[in-house]
């Protein structure tokens, strides 16, 4: 069976989802074409991040400068997502700042520096000392001397989201396809994709996140997309005291409340993974270590029963994201948010369609072009 549209899109987790919906908003025929295997977007936490994670910085040195160019595009991010939490009817979207918390000096220094570093790329931030810090969180523990405060940075709902943004996608009468894609490419001036089926398109945008490397190696480019299997815990609902999307200056924890009062705590403890298309399991070490921590710093959430606890995968590449066509002109684009994949997803979705359609992206993309990962 051969499936003919003018803009396949292959992957459909937030970013291909919101590239799906910009292109057929712009009067294009769409079609997603999905493995429906392990999208971070069905995993991921709900965090809106904005300034620099100190898990990122401290795992990925060698990334920082890839990380810290990226900033602009995170505070775009968020605006694009209230412009999304709009037009579907609210997505229990909230931007009342996130903390990042200081346990000593040092810690508080590196926040200082970090904070210096975001204000010259366009970032809403200010360091708080301990008075300070707990006016606005009386909710934290009082282990706490200082914190990053980023006004940017907020939190929303993804399973509101993912719902209502796949109700809007077949509003507009979007195609979806569950298959595999194993190979694409060029033929008579259309844009190939084959799996169990062929689909022909006039432009194809890769949102497939860890399945994009396998994708784009034969086409020239080495793009990093192996799969970072991430532990998430839930608790029951408790009173809602939360407002900050809360992360912690050296250990590796992010803590928000949805609006049902549950406390959702994460921040990349790691769970197993065999193959990136294999589903990744729990460990118990993460799940104890991480509610542990949470409770340290919120003494609140101590005593909360956990409900339930899930292992999805995260694919940062380089720490920055991956937009544009391989090769000028070319009939196929990519769209790869990098780390942080559900706060920049929908901006970059939006960013590969315009690329895709030949129409002006809402942001300049030449940064993020895939040139770099060319052999
Ligand atoms: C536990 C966890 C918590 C996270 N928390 C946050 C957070 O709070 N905030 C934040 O900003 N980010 C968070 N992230 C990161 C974020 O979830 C991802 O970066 C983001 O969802 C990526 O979206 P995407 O649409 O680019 O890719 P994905 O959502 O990963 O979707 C990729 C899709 O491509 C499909 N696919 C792959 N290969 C192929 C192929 N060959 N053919 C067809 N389909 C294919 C897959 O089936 C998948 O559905 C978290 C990640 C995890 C794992």
């Amino acid at each position: 069976m051969t499936e003919k549209t003018d803009i396949l899109v292959i992957g459909g987790g937030i970013t291909g989802q919101s590239a799906a919906l910009a292109a057929a908003d712009a009067g294009a025929r769409v079609t997603i074409v999905d493995a429906a295997r392990n999208a971070g977007s069905t995993a991921n936490a709900g965090s809106l991040h904005v300034q620099m994670q100190s898990r990122f910085l401290r795992l990925n040195p060698h990334l920082a400068d890839n990380l810290e160019s990226s900033l602009p595009l995170y505070v775009r991010a968020v605006t694009a997502w209230e412009e999304l939490d709009q037009r579907l009817g609210g997505v229990e979207l909230v931007r009342q700042g996130g903390l990042m918390l200081a346990e000593t000096a040092e810690q508080a220094a590196f926040l200082e520096q970090k904070a210096e570093r975001e204000i010259r790329k366009g970032l809403d931030v200010e360091i708080l000392d301990r008075d300070a810090l707990f006016r606005h969180a009386p909710y934290l523990s009082e282990r706490f001397v200082a914190a990053e405060l980023c006004h940017n940075e907020g939190k929303l709902n993804p399973l509101v989201a993912n719902r209502k943004m796949t109700a809007e996608l077949d509003r507009l009468g979007v195609s979806r396809h569950v298959d595999r894609i194993v190979q694409i490419g060029e033929e008579n001036g259309k844009a190939v994709a084959q799996g169990a089926e062929r689909f022909v398109a006039d432009r194809i945008i890769i949102a497939a996140a860890w399945g994009s490397g396998e994708l784009a190696r034969p086409l020239g480019l080495t793009i990093p997309t192996p799969g970072e299997p991430l532990h998430m815990n839930i608790t029951e609902p408790a009173e809602y005291v939360i407002h900050h999307l809360i992360q912690h200056a050296e250990r590796s924890i992010t803590l928000k409340q949805f609006a049902s009062g549950q406390v959702v705590i994460g921040g990349g403890w790691p769970a197993t993974l065999d193959r990136d298309d294999a589903l990744p399991a729990i460990k118990p070490q993460s799940l104890t270590g991480n509610v542990a921590l949470a409770g340290e710093i919120v003494p609140a959430v101590v005593g909360l029963r956990l409900l339930r606890t899930w292992a999805g995968v995260n694919t940062p590449v380089d720490g920055k994201a991956t937009l544009g066509p391989i090769k000028a002109g070319g009939l196929i684009h990519f769209a790869l948010p990098g780390d942080a994949g559900y706060t920049l997803g929908p901006i970059v979705g939006r960013c590969a369609a315009a690329s895709a359609m030949g129409t002006t992206p809402p942001m300049d993309i030449a940064p993020f072009t895939p040139d770099r990962f060319a052999a």
